[in-house]
């Protein structure tokens, strides 16, 4: 029988101080070329073991194949000039200094099929694979050459159709997008958004996921949330396209967030990531803390839809502080699980 309530995580989880500087976002890789190549394998493996000794039951690289969850990618492409930088504001919130879009965009070759590949020979588990969305895409560059959101868009989309093809091929089993713009630019998303990213998942025999969030627990981010009142209702916005489209798992932020749970009804019918970890606090979750947010979530969910996980990555953190998280997600999980099983 399928396990009930498999738990995974959002994304990244932090580096080893060896590859990059620790509990530091988008820190750069401190080896080259061969030993960098030896150092992400070495730093997935050992990221792979953490997640297992956990309890894990759907894995990840834990992200250490990257260094940024959008920059990373786009580096593989060509039309785009890492050497001319603009400064804009990303998602309507903090200034960064951006690569600019200079021609056409494509994907002259894999960009994870490789690490894809590497972490499906570790494990016989189901491994996620994570990779930016085409909104998210957009929105972390400068375009002086498309001089249009959508159209970058669209373009993005193939691109990542491509890519989402053969990770299908190297065998995972659940591709995610990760898509934070979905929750500031509301209108751009139910007008294109949404459908970029079905074109980016056309044609897949695996599953999907798509995961929206309020960030990493970063000073913007927290700042941001500050200004969006007691109750966070942007996924309200979205949801009602997003439960008609094809993709088949939302993964959303929940726990210590201040989104009222019910808004999950409105996708009733997807299979749920709820976030049951808080990833912008150093605070411990108790077992029973995670299983509160799941019991929650189940008044919106079906059981067996329902995948407890985390908020965000956790690359920010400690390892101490990360690999207990995943311990107490994992614990709650199974609390639930066991009253699911004894009703
Ligand atoms: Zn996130």
């Amino acid at each position: 029988m399928k396990k009930l309530l498999p738990t995974s995580t959002a994304g990244s989880l932090p580096k080893p101080s060896w590859l990059a500087q620790p509990e530091k976002l988008w820190s750069p890789w401190k080896l080259q070329g061969e030993e960098l190549i030896e150092g992400k394998q070495d730093a997935l493996r050992v990221s792979l073991g953490e997640q297992q000794l956990a309890g894990i039951d759907i894995v990840s690289d834990g992200e250490q194949t990257r260094q940024h969850f959008v920059t990373t990618f786009i580096e593989h492409l060509s039309g785009v000039d890492f050497e001319k930088r603009e400064t804009v504001k990303i998602r309507d919130r903090y200034d960064a200094s951006v690569p600019t879009v200079v021609g056409a965009v494509a994907r002259e070759k894999p960009v994870f099929v490789e690490d894809a590949r590497f972490l499906r020979q570790q494990t016989k588990a189901p491994i996620k694979w994570a990779l930016p969305g085409p909104m998210t895409m957009i929105d972390t560059l400068y375009d002086s050459h498309y001089k249009s959101r959508e159209k970058l868009a669209w373009e993005f989309a193939t691109i990542l159709n491509q890519e989402a093809k053969e990770l299908e091929a190297a065998g995972v089993d659940i591709i995610q997008f990760d898509e934070p713009a979905f929750n500031v630019f509301f209108d751009e998303v139910n007008d294109w958004g949404i459908a970029t990213l079905e074109k980016a998942i056309e044609g897949l025999n695996c599953e999907t996921a798509v995961h929206i969030c309020y960030g990493y627990g970063i000073k913007a981010n927290t700042d941001w949330k500050k200004t969006l009142g007691a109750e966070w209702r942007q996924y309200e916005e979205i949801f009602p396209k997003l439960q008609k489209s094809s993709i088949d798992l939302v993964s959303l932020e929940c726990h210590n967030s201040h989104v009222p749970m019910d808004l999950i009804e409105l996708i009733r019918g997807k299979k749920v990531m709820v976030g049951a970890i808080d990833v912008a606090s150093e605070t411990i979750e108790t077992p029973e803390d995670v299983a509160n947010t799941i019991r929650k979530a189940l008044q919106f969910v079906d059981a067996d839809k329902l995948y407890p996980c985390t908020n965000c990555g956790m690359a920010p953190l400690s390892r101490t502080v990360a690999r207990s998280k995943l311990n107490a997600l994992s614990a709650g999980a199974e609390i639930v699980r066991r009253e699911l099983s004894a009703s």
